[in-house]
């Protein structure tokens, strides 16, 4: 009997019972584990019947013994609460709850009103318009916390990942899209867990077509099978509830193209027949009932946070680890700054950056550096270094001691990369700075205690993580609510200054 086979039997064994437990995972401990993240964007606040179908979805998994996590708009709360749907909301909250935004779909949606802006005042912005919803869900649920943010159509913001904490919603960040990725894999960017480009291990069913349910099948099947070769991880799975019961989105019928019409013009949209949305209901029943068969376990967004545990945070680095930390950054055949893995660790270009900035701080103010070492988790810079970069010279120790002092000052105050380094009158981009560090830190372990007469700083160094950031010009973003010709350049550009936060999630 092959493994799969076994586990196969072994799952349908136990079905009725909480695909969570360890059952068939024990009996196939050698199996490496898959986890699927199965997720409901909980949006139309329009056709009342979208609000039976999150109900009907949140129970039918729910009698599975399957927790997903359903991602909720600020409207969408407040029309549940207005309509009295308390069964709606008791039936969700059996599940985990994010945040889908205010209002979803009304102009400016977020990608428009980020579109000019910069990491502060895109921060300060957001956090003015999406704290009230936040709060509204959360009152609604009477949840403290939400466990993460999604940000409507296939958009990605990364001011929107830094203000999450600002609106009390959980380091999590998940959405499906393409202008920001590493490997197809989870990553964690500005200290938020990231489920975003998952290539080939993103997957889902259309709904309403018969003929796609053995297709979808065999794919998230070959999916498993893949993941468990490569030692286990994660598929992402995203539907919307509305997508049982209407005929075209809800926000396609208001919003589309930039349209917005004012509240009292807004329409529910056409509905589906009764036996479509049926069909549906038993069509998905029976994907979900297939790919629990496969042995996988339902994980949702507030459990990531553990499964992809930073470590970095919690254990730091140790003397040695730092020391070569610091060799791979000084190499002179580097041609720029990427991530590190440290023995499971995952240390992105500002962990490095916070990291040399403390033990080179405490060489320069004459204090000892105790390790492990850990990183807190700064931000990348809020603005690029600006074009007059004195980088590539051999400065004196005294001259990069004071400068140093100056970053570590920075740090505290600002938490993030500082946009350039001034030594004297002149500055240097924080990436040129980063070798200075790394070297400074290399001649001070391998000399025995005693600080470099010279520090020489990189030349024109690369940012490398920036390349998991899409290039200009922009195709991604294709969501039809958005404006014609809506130019997202900046909010990309703003993302590739937090590249430095980039790095893989490692499963623990
Ligand atoms: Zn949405």
């Amino acid at each position: 009997m092959g493994r799969l086979r076994m586990i196969v039997l072994l799952a349908a064994a136990t079905a009725g019972m909480a695909v969570t437990n360890a059952g068939p995972l024990q009996a196939a401990e050698k199996t490496p584990r898959v986890d699927v993240f199965l997720s409901f964007d909980t949006e139309d606040y329009l056709l009342p019947a979208s609000d039976d179908a999150a109900r009907r979805l949140a129970e039918m998994l729910t009698e599975k013994g399957i927790r997903a996590t359903f991602r909720v708009v600020g409207e969408k709360a407040r029309t549940l609460q207005r309509r009295g749907r308390t069964d709606v909301i008791a039936a969700l909250r059996k599940h985990d709850i994010g945040y889908h935004t205010n209002l979803h779909s009304v102009h400016p949606t977020v990608s428009e009103y980020l579109a000019d802006c910069g990491l502060l005042d895109g921060v300060a912005e957001f956090v003015r318009r999406e704290k009230r919803g936040a709060d509204d869900v959360r009152r609604v649920f009477g949840l403290k916390t939400l466990t993460c943010y999604c940000q409507p159509g296939a958009s990605w913001a990364s001011q929107a990942v830094v203000a999450l904490d600002q609106i009390g919603v959980g380091p999590v960040c998940a959405e499906i899209g393409t202008h920001i990725g590493l490997q197809d894999k989870p990553f964690w960017a500005a200290n938020v867990l990231n489920v975003y480009e998952m290539g080939e291990y993103y997957t889902d069913m259309a709904l309403h077509d018969p003929a796609a349910l053995e297709p979808a099948k065999a794919k998230v099947s070959q999916i498993v099978e893949r993941l468990r070769g490569e030692g286990g991880g994660l598929i992402s799975i995203g539907y919307h509830p509305c997508d049982w019961v209407h005929r075209q989105f809800w926000d396609a019928t208001n919003f589309r193209h930039g349209a917005n019409p004012p509240r009292e013009q807004w329409k529910a949209p056409p509905q589906r027949p009764a036996e479509e949305t049926e069909r549906a209901f038993a069509q998905f029943a029976e994907y979900i009932d297939h790919i629990r068969s496969l042995g996988v376990q339902f994980v949702t967004a507030g459990e990531l946070p553990a499964i992809y545990a930073d470590r970095l945070r919690t254990e730091g680095v140790t003397e040695p680890e730092l020391l070569q930390l610091a060799r791979t950054l000084a190499d002179d055949r580097a041609t720029g700054v990427d991530f590190q893995i440290m023995n499971g660790r995952s240390v992105s270009p500002a962990d490095q950056f916070e990291l040399l900035t403390a033990a080179v701080g405490n060489l320069a103010e004459g204090g000892p550096t105790a390790f492990p070492l850990k990183a807190g988790g700064i931000l990348g810079p809020d603005s690029p270094p600006g074009q007059d970069v004195q980088g590539g010279r051999t400065i004196t120790w005294e001259a990069f001691r004071d400068a140093v002092v100056d970053v570590r000052d920075y740090l505290r105050a600002h938490n993030r990369v500082p946009p350039r380094v001034f030594i004297g009158a002149d500055y240097v981009a924080p990436a040129d700075f980063l070798g200075g560090l790394a070297a400074a830190w290399c001649h001070y372990a391998e000399h025995h205690s005693r600080p470099p007469e010279g520090v020489r700083l990189g030349k024109n160094r690369a940012v490398l993580t920036e390349r998991h950031v899409a290039e200009k010009p922009v195709t991604p973003f294709t969501w039809s609510i958005h404006k014609p010709n809506l130019s997202l350049a900046r909010i990309l550009d703003v993302a590739r200054l937090q590249a430095w936060t980039l790095k893989p999630a490692i499963r623990q």
